[in-house]
């Protein structure tokens, strides 16, 4: 899995091409982006209350069953709230919730089973393609919440959290020239 800095800025990218403008238009909007980019990885919580944050992590949360399912829910509590377009808003928290599993995707997983059921519920088989370096958060299943911490904030995950920046950079610069002579968009 790439680290919550590499989702937070898939986040940003997308909330950006939203604004039309790489300035931030709309903070809590990012927020919420950057928010839901990471969504999937709440599968940590459950496991980090039992002392043992890996034990249910990469599951359901990490398919597409899930996404369609979340984005529904986000997509109607907007509309509620700001009284958006609700395919307008649903497309949004999918491609947010979809940029997690593909950048978990192509992460290599060091943790059987590797990968993750992205199929679910159509198939409960694991994928991976494993091209980019993951972040460390121990291999073991059973991990306390020492042994995660430790891989956490080791120096491997500086390296990965550096090269996200790096890879995601060209990105905003590329939605920078495309909308140099646009008129930032608030909505
Ligand atoms: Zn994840």
């Amino acid at each position: 899995m790439p680290s919550p800095v590499g989702h937070s800025l898939a986040g940003w990218v997308i909330a950006s091409f939203r604004s039309r403008s790489l300035k931030p238009v709309n903070l809590k909007r990012i927020g919420l982006y950057a928010f839901i980019a990471n969504a999937p990885d709440l599968d940590f919580i459950p496991g980090a209350m039992m002392g043992q944050p890996n034990l249910y992590h990469h599951g359901i949360s990490h398919s597409i069953g899930a996404g369609l399912l979340f984005a529904g829910a986000a997509a109607f509590v907007i509309k509620l709230q700001s009284g958006g377009r609700l395919l307008r808003e649903f497309g949004y928290m999918l491609a947010l919730y979809g940029s997690h599993l593909v950048l978990d995707l192509l992460s290599m997983d060091g943790r059987p089973p590797f990968g993750i059921p992205i199929l679910w519920p159509f198939s409960g088989h694991y994928f991976m393609i494993p091209i980019l370096p993951p972040v460390k958060h121990s291999v073991l299943d059973h991990a306390t919440m020492a042994q995660f911490l430790a891989d956490v904030f080791s120096l491997h995950n500086l390296y990965v959290i550096g090269l996200e920046i790096a890879l995601t950079v060209p990105f905003a610069l590329i939605a920078a020239w495309c909308f140099r002579k646009t008129p930032a968009v608030n909505r």
